[in-house]
């Protein structure tokens, strides 16, 4: 599967916003990946909030689990 979605373009401009770790309070950036922000100094992690679906390796089988 190949993502394009590393980089976001809305009207013409990068959207680079910077969220700061909560944890670490204001100074300390959260590193930027993909789909998520991580903290390299306490290890805090945030989803990006994005409207996807969920990226969840679908097991498309026909067994039908009982709750
Ligand atoms: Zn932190």
């Amino acid at each position: 599967m190949i993502k394009r979605e590393l980089y976001k373009v809305e009207n013409n401009k990068l959207i680079r916003e910077r969220r700061f770790c909560p944890r670490c309070g204001p100074g300390v950036f959260l590193a930027e990946h993909a789909d998520r922000y991580a903290c390299g100094r306490c290890g805090y992690t945030e989803i990006k909030k994005e409207q996807k679906a969920p990226q969840k390796s679908e097991q498309k089988g026909k067994q039908k689990k009982q709750a």
